[in-house]
């Protein structure tokens, strides 16, 4: 908590506006109704509000630092709410005119990368590109330093890019899995690609 909480004043309101909350612990001026911070809209609002000089005169200096402090933390709250949801990329889904034995090699790692991430694939030098192992069991190599490990009999693959971490959960695929695959022999890639779309549900996407 910062400065100090507005003490009953002349102007407070003694009960919530219609249809705003009734529950006080939600207003930057609990005492006094004042500054509700229920929604991003309201704490925005509340922010603008309090930024003109002749509504934080009316409170004591230590008074507008309490002020401040609860718009402030109420503002950084929703945006972290905002932000958290923005980042989470859906799990790939095959479209719906489409069958998965139709899709080709790009159209798969469209749906893996997205189009922004598999231009950043296709930019990538193929000397970054090793591939140590490759049979119908198991596919190995490395994309500059990072490993790419796919297991086709135990439907998992593994990787350790910070964005792989990231996304992993949702199945969505990094610019190195998508330069790798990019790789890999033609027929192999699509084949695999068609396979995790198929049956996203078995294939696990570890980092490491
Ligand atoms: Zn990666």
């Amino acid at each position: 908590m910062k400065g100090k909480k507005p003490e009953r004043k002349t102007f407070g309101r003694d009960a919530p506006p219609k249809g705003y909350p009734k529950d006080q612990t939600v207003y930057a001026d609990p005492e006094n109704w004042r500054y509700p911070l229920h929604t991003p809209w309201n704490a925005k609002a509340a922010r603008r509000y309090f930024d003109e000089w002749s509504n934080r005169a009316k409170y004591t200096e230590e008074e507008q630092a309490y002020i401040d402090w609860r718009i402030n933390e109420a503002l950084n709250r929703f945006a972290q709410q905002a932000g958290s949801r923005g980042t989470r990329r859906p799990a790939p889904k095959a479209p719906l005119r489409k069958k998965t034995e139709q899709l080709s090699l790009k159209e798969l790692l469209r749906l893996f990368l997205g189009a922004a991430r598999l231009t950043r694939a296709e930019e990538i030098e193929d000397s970054l590109v090793i591939i140590s192992k490759a049979n119908p069991e198991e596919i190995e190599g490395k994309v500059k330093d990072y490993m790419v490990q796919i297991d086709l009999k135990n439907h998992t693959i593994l990787h350790d890019c910070q964005d792989w971490r990231k996304n992993a959960e949702s199945k969505n695929m990094c610019k190195h899995l998508g330069k790798f695959l990019l790789s890999l022999d033609h027929e192999t890639a699509t084949g695999l690609l068609r396979d995790i779309l198929k049956n996203i549900e078995q294939w696990r996407f570890i980092a490491q």
